[in-house]
């Protein structure tokens, strides 16, 4: 179908505090619709269990992490919590350039440095329901200590207050209602 004003294929970004669900609905988006293209991350952070290089993330040493940004090969990278995290800037440029839509899971810093880049991508934020309900998430989820939390947390107050720099906003009340609003936006 003929679209007007924007090119066949699209990057969509999604971003949003940590804790709002954003690797839960990447999650849901792989297992019942797994056409969509999603861009695999690279950090230094350790994998958490159930974790696994190359699906989730290549995880890298922070040597490595150093190479590739030296070496320009990442499209955008920021520090979170203590770790680095970045986009292979080569699979992105290679599905937009075979007309095909991708999608990148990133945090804001991220997304801000995508929207210098590429301002004709979409930038879509994942809003919690309520506050209340982020603090619960991210500190119901088990996988990590409290210092990682609290940094966690103020990263999430900073970024709840970003929401209007995005061009649609999901709230994430449900994850297979909020997978499927995103993957209609592809
Ligand atoms: P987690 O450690 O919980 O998997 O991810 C922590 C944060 O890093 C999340 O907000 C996630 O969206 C973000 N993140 C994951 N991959 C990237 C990336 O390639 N670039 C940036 N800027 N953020 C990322």
């Amino acid at each position: 179908m003929a679209r007007t004003g924007t090119p066949g294929a699209r990057l969509t970004v999604l971003s949003g505090p940590s804790g709002v669900g954003k690797g839960s609905v990447v999650a849901e988006i792989r297992r019942h619709h797994p056409s969509v293209w999603l861009s695999v991350s690279v950090t230094t952070r350790k994998p958490r269990p159930g974790e696994t290089d190359g699906v989730e993330y290549h995880f890298a040493s922070e040597e490595e992490f150093t190479a590739l940004v030296a070496e320009g090969k990442l499209l955008e990278h920021a520090e979170f919590a203590g770790h680095h995290y970045g986009t292979p800037r080569e699979p992105v440029e290679r599905q937009l350039a075979a007309g095909l839509p991708a999608l990148l899971e990133i945090e804001l810093q991220g997304a801000r440095q995508v929207r210098e880049a590429m301002p004709q991508a979409q930038f879509v934020f994942l809003a919690p329901p309520t506050w209340d309900e982020l603090v619960r998430r991210l500190t119901g989820r088990g996988t990590e200590d409290d210092e990682t939390i609290r940094r966690r947390l103020d990263a999430g107050l900073v970024e709840l207050a970003s929401e209007k720099e995005f061009d649609v906003v999901i709230v994430n009340d449900r994850v297979e209602h909020a997978a499927k609003q995103l993957v209609e936006l592809l």
